[in-house]
């Protein structure tokens, strides 16, 4: 291709909302054999919703619930974020006006009393968030965490996250005094154009496989939804990079897709690090191809620019 067919290209991806970082990754992107899509906020919308609340223990569902938002306030994590919503929602909307613990008090002080002390925080990447309040130790993620803190899950609990897993829900326990008090079932819908753009992706002879930090039974059903065959789940933040490199063992090109802090390094070490949406700014740094749109079309946008511009016919 010329240089002026590549300033050609260029431009027609930036009038459709894709930045391309060069010749080079424009180049690259018409020999992508394997691309890796980031399940959470890019083959999903990111926009996770609690839809299932269950309390395993004598608390009632306010006192579970705000437990749980109070460790989960000072997350910034997506599934946090849901988490606080939902039980605000509750607490706000959803209490009886009876409700003998508030009664007298006006609106105000609830708000600013709503939420529990909480001591010692910290948020563990790819498991959950670890706290205390009231003293006690407070463990809000997946069974990973539980397992780390020696904390079993009983039967009857296992077998309502297996249920909600299968229904491509996050099951999300929480142990309180180390003792499982409730699980949290969280729902991220696909987005709208993922099956056509995997379909199509096949028609031209591009694989897709999706990497996510999430459960391997939450990952196979979403994967199903979508028609990717190829999975890897319950992959630590820093694994991600590592699925990428494996996949390039076989000299094969290799576009990554990913939207959050968490895949820079597997978008860096790609062929072709694809950002979508709004990103973060560390995704975008790290990425050769900006998809501003937040649509999955561009994946195919993108490749067809590039196998057009230099496609041996001129
Ligand atoms: P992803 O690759 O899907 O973006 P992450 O690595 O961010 O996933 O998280 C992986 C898993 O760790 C989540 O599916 C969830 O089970 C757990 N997790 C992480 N952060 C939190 C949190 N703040 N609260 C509850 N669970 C969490
Ligand atoms: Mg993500």
């Amino acid at each position: 291709a010329t240089p002026t067919a590549v300033m050609v290209a260029t431009g027609v991806g930036a009038n459709n909302g894709v930045l391309i970082k060069g010749g080079d990754a424009l180049e690259r992107a018409q020999k992508v054999k394997y691309v890796i899509f980031d399940k959470t906020g890019t083959l999903t919308q990111g926009k996770a919703t609690v839809t299932t609340a269950k309390v395993f223990s004598g608390l009632d569902r306010g006192e579970f619930l705000r437990l749980v938002a109070s460790a989960e306030a000072s997350s910034e994590h997506p599934l946090a974020k849901a988490i606080v919503e939902y039980a605000r929602h509750f607490h706000f909307f959803d209490e009886p006006s009876e409700n003998e613990d508030y009664h007298g008090q006006s609106k105000e002080t609830r708000v600013s009393g709503w939420l529990l002390d909480v001591s010692e925080f910290s948020a563990l990447p790819g498991r959950g968030v670890h706290c205390f309040i009231n003293k006690k130790r407070i463990l809000v993620g997946n069974r990973k965490l539980l397992a780390e803190s020696g904390i079993a899950i009983p039967i009857h609990v296992e077998d309502f996250v297996v249920e909600l897993e299968e229904s491509a829900k996050t099951g999300i326990l929480v142990a309180y005094d180390d003792n499982i008090i409730g699980v949290l079932g969280v729902a991220d819908p696909l987005k709208r154009e993922a099956a056509v753009v995997i379909e199509g992706l096949g028609k031209m002879g591009v694989k897709s496989v999706m990497v996510t930090g999430d459960n391997w039974r939450t990952a196979r059903a979403v994967a199903k939804e979508v028609g990717i065959q190829d999975v890897r789940a319950e992959v630590m933040p820093a694994g991600k990079a590592d699925i990428v490199s494996s996949f390039q063992k076989s000299g094969s090109v290799v576009a990554m897709v990913g939207d959050g802090i968490n895949d820079s390094p597997a978008l860096a070490a790609a062929d072709i690090g694809m950002a979508i949406g709004a990103g973060t700014d560390v995704a975008i740094e790290a990425a050769d191809y900006v998809l501003m749109r937040n649509n999955l079309e561009d994946v195919i946008t993108a490749i067809d620019l590039s196998r057009k511009t230099f496609s041996r016919i001129r």
